[in-house]
């Protein structure tokens, strides 16, 4: 049985974007990030589907640990590190690495008392204060992890943007130039580039890349297409029509009656919702494929529905295809009129919804 509303995912599609990467940045190793399920693409099935890659990067212990035991061999980096000696126990007995970015975390390797050294990445806080040594601290805290027996060496060092989306960001080069002038002596490997940094900024491409959204097919600039990067979009949302009616002008649809019918039309309702992690936000005039063809999106988003106007001469009808976003309907564009960024609907992908994948 089709399940009404599914996810397609294209793993061809994974394999050509992981082949942009390498191209990008031909002379360094790829750390492909699949944090939160794959950015909603299921986190197993595309590690396998990145086979071949050079380490694998999650936010959590957790998704680590999944990873690993589904016999995925490469290096596996937990962006967010551990907190507890539990979680640095985890991190040991299943060889993954970890990134190290306040001195909670050295105090517990300092005081471990197990067999074991783990694999960390230093992280500078170059400007985003999120995770990372400010540049006063940072200095030590190398100290400090180059003295810890638990601690293999030597120690990678990473730093992360916050604005690298920004083509002409000043902030951009000064992290650059930050990170770069605290590293340079130091003989560990060194990461600066998202999928931004790969694509915008040369100088951030270093011993290790960390592509996260192109791998997805998805362009993380307002200005520039995922097809003018020859970036393959790998998920397509679909769901079909399962009812059409004729509404006169005048009439209200949806709730609240937010959208008002100007002239005679057929108004198809769709089974997606923001129950599916369609996002609620998305306003009318939001593009929506039927049978291929651009409809606008009309009224509010229901849980289990949306209404899209078909317009009086449509001759679509219950049953037929539905696409949201993905292959003809970049998923950039339908996040621009839901005031969101492409991320979080694609991670936004609901439970319900049945990921299908192709191309494997
Ligand atoms: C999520 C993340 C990435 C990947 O970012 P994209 O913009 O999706 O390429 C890289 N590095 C870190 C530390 C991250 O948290």
């Amino acid at each position: 049985m089709t399940p009404a509303t599914y996810a397609e995912v294209n793993l061809a599609a994974v394999k050509h974007n992981l082949a942009r990467v390498r191209e990008y940045a031909p002379n360094s190793k790829i750390m492909a990030v699949i944090k939160a399920n794959a950015y909603g693409h299921g986190l197993l099935q595309i590690a396998k589907a990145l086979e071949g890659v050079d380490g694998i990067a999650v936010a959590r212990v957790d998704e680590a640990v999944r990873i690993r035991k589904a016999k995925v061999e490469c290096q596996i980096v937990v962006l967010e590190g551990f907190v507890c000696k539990q979680e640095l126990d985890d991190l040991i007995q299943y060889n993954l690495g970890c990134v190290v970015h306040s001195p909670g975390q050295i105090d517990i390797l300092e005081s471990y008392s197990e067999q074991g050294v783990a694999s960390v990445w230093l992280k500078l806080d170059s400007g985003m204060s999120r995770l990372g040594f400010v540049p006063d601290k940072f200095a030590l805290a190398y100290q400090r992890l180059v003295k810890c027996s638990h601690v293999k060496q030597p120690i990678s060092l990473m730093t992360h943007f916050s604005s690298a989306d920004e083509l002409e960001s000043e902030v951009t080069r000064q992290q650059i130039k930050q990170f770069n002038d605290f590293v340079k002596t130091l003989p560990g490997e060194k990461s600066i580039a998202n999928s931004a940094g790969i694509m915008a900024w040369e100088d951030s491409i270093t011993d290790w890349v960390r592509p996260g959204l192109m791998l997805y097919g998805v362009s993380p600039f307002s200005n520039r297409s995922a097809k003018e990067l020859a970036l393959i979009p790998v998920m397509s949302l679909y769901s079909r029509l399962i009812s059409v009616k004729t509404i006169k002008a005048g009439e209200k649809v949806g709730y609240a009656g937010t959208w008002v019918n100007k002239a005679e039309t057929h108004i198809g309702v769709v089974a997606i919702g923001y129950g599916d992690g369609y996002p609620r936000t998305a306003k009318t005039g939001t593009p929506v494929l039927v049978n291929g063809k651009r409809v606008p999106l009309v009224g509010r988003v229901s849980m289990d529905m949306i209404t899209v106007d078909l317009g009086y001469q449509s001759d679509s009808k219950p049953g037929d295809r539905v696409t949201l976003w993905g292959a003809g309907l970049p998923v950039e564009e339908v996040a621009e009129y839901a005031d969101t960024i492409p991320y979080t609907l694609l991670c936004g992908v609901t439970q319900r919804v049945e990921i299908k994948s192709i191309g494997r």
